[in-house]
């Protein structure tokens, strides 16, 4: 069986590489657009208390996070090292004490079928600055150890890497479907024609131009996220847990004393790649809000991503009805860093027609098709 996977982020290259380890041969296109959301994204992996009420919506980011520990053995199994990822534990913060104590109360329900959240603690204020030293005197927290940060840059480059020892061929490009009547029979790129028995459409918040020659109107769209990368110098910020407060920013830390304060939400952006005045104070002053002592650190960059946003919170995984030999792995938002690997580890089921561990009918592509 032959696959060609159309975009290099965090969903294309596992597909890729799970395809490619199961012996199929494997083209896997990337056009590295800018704004590109996996390397963008925080990385925060901890899905067990969200924002997003939908049980749709936490079934598949928890099988996400849960699926993060299995895939980094398999990497290193494969010789791979991957930089970036670590179990920090995250804490979720607030000054209220009953809001704590609503958090605690459901992770310790959720960890019955998610033993995978690990730990979960309340902590005083002072406390919880014992675990993040720079956060606001009267934050109190939930510390729940099983939250992940991953770097999502450097994640899929480890991927795309063992993909190739697995036999991936991987073309830098922009590809265009190839059809015939009703069936995708490959791609052109860069001048040149590849057919494939299968073709995914693993291309983020691009994924919806290259459905247009078929008439078919994907509702997917970019929303611009900014995010700012800060250094402390002196700090030793290895270990700094994921922050979550009750608003939808947050931050988290890498090994090289970096804290990343993200993120802002721009519905209707477009492909606008730019960092703008107001994004950026706005993220800063969010960021200070929780943790005042950052703003003694320097300011190392701001990326910019485009978080392919479908119709509603949930991704859009499978078949076009209307289409053969096209399957979709998109819309997966503000959590795609979480559940991406985990769905395009999917979209490689689906394409092999082998069985699934979830019902896949609530992200079903069909609902996000305008007629
Ligand atoms: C600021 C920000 C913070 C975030 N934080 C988090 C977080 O903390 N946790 C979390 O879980 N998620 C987070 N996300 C969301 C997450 O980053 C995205 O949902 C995820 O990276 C999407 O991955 P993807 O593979 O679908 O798309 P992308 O990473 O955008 O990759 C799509 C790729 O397809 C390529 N492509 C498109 N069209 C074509 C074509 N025709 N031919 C060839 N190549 C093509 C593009 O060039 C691109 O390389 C964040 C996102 C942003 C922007």
């Amino acid at each position: 069986m032959s696959v060609i996977v159309i975009g290099g982020g965090i969903v294309g290259v596992t597909a890729a590489y799970t395809l490619a380890k199961k012996g199929r041969d494997v083209i896997l296109i990337d056009k590295a657009h800018e704004g590109k959301a996996s390397s963008a994204g925080a990385g925060i992996v901890c899905p067990w208390n969200h924002r997003i009420q939908s049980n749709d919506w936490y079934e598949i980011a928890r099988l996400g996070a849960k699926y993060y520990p299995a895939l980094i053995s398999e990497l290193e199994a494969d010789g791979e090292k991957v930089d970036g990822y670590k179990k920090t534990g995250a804490l979720y913060v607030s000054i209220h004490t009953e809001k704590l104590n609503e958090i605690e109360g459901t992770l310790k329900t959720r960890r019955k079928n998610a033993p995978e959240i690990g730990d979960i603690l309340i902590l005083n204020p002072a406390q919880a600055r014992g675990f993040f030293p720079p956060l606001e005197k009267s934050l109190g927290a939930v510390y729940v150890s099983g939250a992940m940060r991953v770097e999502g840059k450097s994640l899929v480059d480890t991927i795309r890497r063992a993909s190739v020892k697995s036999g991936v061929e991987i073309i830098n490009g922009e590809a265009r479907l190839v059809y015939e009547e009703n069936q995708v029979i490959g791609v052109t790129v860069n001048g040149e024609r590849k057919f494939a028995d299968s073709v995914l459409i693993a291309a983020g918040a691009w994924a919806p131009s290259l459905l247009v020659p078929l008439g078919i109107k994907l509702q997917v769209e970019p929303e611009r996220g900014q995010i700012v990368h800060l250094k402390m110098m002196g700090h030793d910020t290895s270990n700094w847990p994921v922050i979550l407060p009750e608003s939808s920013y947050y931050m988290l830390a890498f090994d090289d004393s970096r804290v990343v304060v993200g993120a802002t939400r721009e519905v209707g952006s477009g492909f606008d790649y730019r960092t703008t005045v107001a994004g950026i104070s706005e993220v800063i002053a969010e960021g200070l809000s929780i943790a005042p002592r950052l703003r003694t650190g320097s300011l190392e960059e701001v990326r910019i991503g485009f978080r392919p946003t479908g119709p509603d919170a949930l991704p859009v995984i499978g078949p076009i009805d209307s289409v053969k030999g096209l399957i979709l792995a998109t819309g997966l938002g503000s959590s795609g860093l979480t559940m991406g690997p985990y769905v395009g580890m999917l979209a490689a089921k689906i394409i092999q027609e082998e069985p699934v561990d979830l019902d896949l009918t609530p992200y079903n592509p069909q609902r996000a098709i305008l007629v």
